[in-house]
């Protein structure tokens, strides 16, 4: 390897190692390893302590553990199963070695009178201490190998790449860094702040750990060496993060600039026109946007709001501060029903106001698409409610202020950055909104959300009844039925939510149309309509709007309701087979109803059978109607790239770090991201590069 010794490592493919070849090397790239450096950076997940031999009679059940001791019967068991087992005895005990799997010369290793080392998990067995396929090595007495000095790792693994394969390759690596330094790209003062090894030592000493470590902080992630590396992993998330930030930031915005106490602005003319208050909570969040529209930057913020906690004011109010600075202000939302229903209390809000709202979806074609782009360009609409419809090539706006973007997790940051570009006229780029009812728990923001600031809406408007949840086995659907009748006749409306299966829309169409037929059967004299995600845009308008007008009794909908849809009226859900959603959809679903005075009710229909996770898990909907409480289960039980789209985020591609583990960092993390961004901008680039090339390719778009 001597002529590519002086080749940085990132630039080495696995290929220039010895024994990769074609196939392993795409085995490799399957775990995303191309190069030396990935290799380097892959860490083990576990280790196990073989540095040491514990006497047998002190094993104890379940512990994992190095043994040793003579051969003093081996045994082939045809009768059932196929079994080897093989005693061996040291002078505290007698334990048996069980294979299920063996071959001919495996048994005959085995012989009585030598010695045999295995490692395995001990367990009690009816009558002996057993091992069951323990790694092992046998040898004479006088040939008794060396103990190894180091902790053994454990590494994560594909198919056909085995520990040893492992431990060859990453051995390779670490001979090529004793003679090529890595480079340190923390800063010696972070180094020294929280006493954190150094870059090279720290890798040296997870892949090879001395004996002297401590086995439970090295699996619990403690040890220094670990917290260092987790420490860099989550700074080069930051960094990659702030850098699309100040990216934007370094852009000029339009600010509206402080009106005079006697001025009566548009946004005060629209809330003395509402038949209510805003909620403390609305005016304080309404407050910081317009401290951050006040600045000639683009204002980069995240509005977190559970369901019903009334974000479309916020964004409202937040537009008629840029349309009368003299933009325009474009609200995009993931759905067209979603947006549909923005339009229209855009249109009834700022009707009185003199603002023209655009509506523009994928439904409007030809002539009428051409006269409602006109009104865009020419500046005539002031605000504009879409889908992603806006990005089209064909819509261009005269004087884009600010975006406002509903639900962001539908959306992927690209999406976003271009819509910014839409209003990139002479340098000034909007300023960017983002409202997510998915509430997650701060430190998670911090990192998924780095580049906004934050904003929390944490009241409803009052008046509001919680939602009664309950859980019911399909087994009683009948039941559920006739409460849907009863409710029917006094007047209240439902939703029966149909889940998907198996990730397929055309599927779960078709679900949604068998329930419907069913429940037309079962439910004669009551009018049941269908909404899903293959209907046509007008065609889900007619249906939402009879549904709205409570022409129709029981609307049947797939998932496609999740979102912002607004009928005070339905007090009823059910949800099929809700055992397929995660708690933050599920708790989204439920914020469907609950929106009028009357009590309403959510049925999770669950299939049986149910495992006790899966009933504990819904069982939390039933408990707590707190958005970011359901959240943070939700975070527990499914990870982070779940719940918040692993392609948007890219949270769930830690190598290291441990977004839930190790949240109590993020804090630290954020400000020394911060200060090495300023302070050392190229150790900064460097740093992303090394832990999330692909990532960071992703942010640039
Ligand atoms: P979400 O945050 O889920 O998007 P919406 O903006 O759709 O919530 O608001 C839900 C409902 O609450 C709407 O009908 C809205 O008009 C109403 N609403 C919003 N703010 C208030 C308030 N301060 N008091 C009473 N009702 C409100
Ligand atoms: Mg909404």
């Amino acid at each position: 390897m001597t002529a590519e010794q002086h080749k940085p490592l990132y630039e080495m493919s696995t290929l220039e190692l010895k024994g990769v070849g074609l196939s392993l090397s795409e085995k490799l790239a399957k775990l995303g390893i191309h190069t030396a450096q990935d290799l380097l950076f892959h860490l083990p997940l576990h280790y196990q302590d073989r540095t040491r031999l514990v006497p047998i009679g002190h094993l104890q059940n379940g512990q994992k553990a190095l043994i040793q001791g003579t051969i003093q019967q081996c045994e082939m068991n045809f009768s059932g199963k196929k079994l080897l087992t093989c005693s061996i005895s040291d002078a505290t005990g007698l334990l048996q070695c069980r294979f299920f799997h063996f071959t001919a010369s495996q048994k005959n290793q085995m012989a009585v009178g030598k010695l045999m080392r295995c490692f395995g998990e001990a367990r009690f067995g009816k009558i002996h201490l057993q091992m069951v396929h323990p790694d092992y090595q046998i040898f004479d007495e006088d040939q008794i190998p060396l103990l190894p000095q180091t902790l053994n790792a454990v590494y994560p693994t594909t198919e056909g790449i085995s520990q040893k394969r492992w431990q060859q390759l990453i051995a390779q690596i670490l001979d090529v860094i004793s003679h090529q330094s890595l480079e340190e790209l923390l800063p010696q003062k972070l180094l020294k702040h929280f006493s954190f090894p150094n870059l090279e030592h720290s890798l040296k000493m997870l892949h090879l750990p001395d004996c002297e470590h401590s086995l439970y902080a090295l699996e619990s992630g403690q040890n220094r060496a670990q917290q260092r590396l987790i420490f860099e992993e989550l700074m080069a998330h930051q960094v990659s993060m702030r850098r699309v930030r100040q990216n934007v930031k370094s852009h000029q915005a339009l600010c509206c600039y402080r009106q005079s106490a006697n001025h009566l602005s548009l946004t005060k003319q629209l809330i003395t026109s509402l038949p209510f208050q805003l909620t403390a909570a609305q005016t304080r969040v309404v407050k910081e946007i317009r401290q951050d529209l006040m600045q000639n930057q683009p204002m980069l913020r995240l509005i977190q709001g559970d369901v019903g906690s009334g974000k479309t004011l916020v964004a409202a109010l937040s537009a008629l501060m840029m349309i009368e600075a003299g933009a325009q202000v474009a609200l995009m939302a993931p759905t067209e029903i979603l947006a549909e229903q923005h339009g229209m209390s855009f249109k009834s809000w700022f009707k009185g106001l003199n603002i023209e709202v655009a509506w523009l979806s994928g439904q409007h074609k030809g002539k009428q698409r051409t006269e409602i782009e006109e009104s865009i360009a020419s500046g005539q609409a002031r605000m504009i409610v879409g889908t992603h419809a806006l990005f089209q090539k064909s819509v261009s706006f005269l004087e884009l202020g600010l975006v406002i973007i509903d639900e962001q997790h539908k959306f992927g940051v690209h999406q976003r950055l271009a819509l910014k570009e839409k209003g990139n006229v002479a340098n000034q780029v909007p300023h960017q909104l983002i409202m997510t009812a998915t509430p997650i728990p701060r430190t998670l923001a911090m990192t998924a959300y780095a580049d906004l600031d934050t904003s929390i809406i944490d009241e409803l408007p009052p008046g509001r009844t919680p939602v009664q949840t309950v859980l019911v086995s399909d087994h009683r659907r009948d039941e559920v039925i006739e409460r849907i009748r009863k409710g029917c006749q006094q007047g209240r409306q439902a939703y029966w939510v149909c889940t998907l299966i198996e990730e397929s829309e055309a599927l779960q169409c078709q679900a949604a149309e068998v329930a419907c037929e069913m429940l037309s059967e079962s439910l004669q004299g009551l009018s049941v309509g269908l909404i899903h995600g293959r209907m046509k845009a007008d065609q889900k308008e007619n249906i939402m709007s009879d549904f709205k007008k409570g022409d129709i009794d029981v609307l049947v909908a797939t998932t496609v309701i999740e979102v912002g849809v607004d009928v005070p009226n339905a007090s009823l859900m059910v949800i099929e087979n809700p055992e397929r959603l995660g708690l933050a959809q599920l708790h989204q679903l439920r914020g469907r109803v609950g929106r009028g005075i009357a009590e309403s009710h959510c049925v999770l229909l669950y299939h049986m059978p149910l495992s006790l996770k899966g009933k504990q898990r819904l069982s939390v909907l039933r408990e707590t109607s707190d958005g970011f409480k359901i959240a943070e289960k939700d975070l527990e039980i499914r990870g982070p790239g779940e719940v918040l789209g692993t392609r948007q985020t890219g949270l769930a591609n830690f190598k290291i770090a441990d977004i839930i583990r190790d949240q109590q960092l993020i804090p630290l993390v954020q400000e020394w991201a911060d200060l090495l961004l300023q302070e050392q901008p190229e150790a900064a680039e460097k740093l992303v590069k090394r832990w999330l090339w692909n990532a960071e390719q992703y942010a640039q778009v």
